[in-house]
């Protein structure tokens, strides 16, 4: 990044100092800004006095702007007093922010690498485009603890079976007869859905057979009257009831399920859709209170989900 300052003369108009320079490595406008104080205060007088101006700052932009393309002023941090060690990345230079942050990114940007490459997710990029999906929180639910357990096997299950769901391989009709070919006569394969006896019984026609699409609206029906009731009655927002009522009546997640192109086929594989986060986000403004009411939305979407398949397979 380039940054720059220019000295402002109260006397006359004439700026005779004026610098330019620019960072490597980690980007941030922290980091300009600590470079352009560093380098003034090395030429600054004792009696400076600081000055605001747009003009000026239209300056110093331009100084700014000219940095981006001088070689980067580097801080040799073997010379930082008492430093226990100087983290390095990759012999390219020293690790000049938050460690673990710096780590979290890297390690961020290779599970969407294998997330977006990995073979059985390509049948959730068929209706679906990677940016409506959120990727941070639906690693926050794939790894949130719905049991009160540190450590069980219903733990285990309950990880496990939202693992398979989002990788199309949960024990449906194509999967059993793909590993278990000698238990299925070639002659009744493909194995067809149990509820409607006409779509074939595979990952993706989960929820979406016609004999559930309705009672699959009437679940997002009670999502969004969680939603309105969490974000009106238990965070006293400055928002008003009618813009949130507005936004949850033009959200596409809450429109009426016909095919697998809705948002919910997301919500089914545990995948959590950007629309929904970013409707609750725009009200609340509290990424903590946001983050709970999705989650709490996303458990509610799935134990209706399940009841709904309970009450099927009990009543044919
Ligand atoms: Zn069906």
């Amino acid at each position: 990044m380039g940054f720059g300052w220019v000295n402002k003369d109260d006397s006359s108009t004439n700026l005779n100092i004026s610098f330019f320079g620019g960072t490597s490595l980690s980007p941030s406008s922290s980091k300009a800004e600590a470079y352009a104080i560093l380098t003034l205060l090395l030429v600054v007088p004792p009696n400076f006095k600081a000055h605001s101006g747009d003009f000026y700052n239209d300056l110093a932009d331009k100084e700014a702007g000219k940095g981006l393309n001088v070689p980067p002023i580097t801080i040799n941090p073997k010379f930082i007093p008492d430093v226990a060690m100087i983290p390095m990345w990759d012999c390219i230079g020293p690790i000049d922010r938050d460690i673990r942050k710096f780590c979290q990114n890297i390690t961020d940007a290779v599970t969407f690498d294998s997330f977006t490459s990995n073979n059985n997710l390509q049948l959730l990029f068929k209706n679906h485009s990677t940016q409506a999906i959120s990727w941070s929180y639906t690693k926050l639910w794939q790894h949130q603890n719905d049991t009160l357990d540190v450590c069980s096997s219903d733990k285990s299950k309950k990880h496990s079976f939202k693992m398979k769901s989002l990788n199309h391989i949960l024990p449906c009709g194509d999967v059993l007869s793909a590993h278990y070919p000698s238990l299925y006569s070639q002659n009744l394969l493909p194995i067809k859905c149990p509820l409607c006896g006409r779509a074939d019984d595979t990952n993706q026609h989960l929820g979406f057979c016609p004999d559930l699409i309705q009672l699959l609206t009437n679940v997002l029906l009670d999502a969004k009257a969680l939603i309105s009731k969490r974000v009106t009655t238990e965070l006293n927002t400055f928002y008003t009831n009618s813009t949130l009522t507005r936004d949850l009546d033009a959200s596409p997640l809450f429109s009426p399920v016909v095919d697998a192109t809705h948002l919910v086929y997301l919500i089914i594989h545990n995948v959590v859709p950007q629309s929904l986060v970013d409707l609750i986000h725009s009200h609340t403004r509290k990424t903590s209170h946001s983050t709970s009411i999705v989650m709490d939305v996303m458990k509610l979407i799935h134990l209706q989900f399940l009841l709904m398949f309970g009450n099927i397979t009990r009543n044919p």
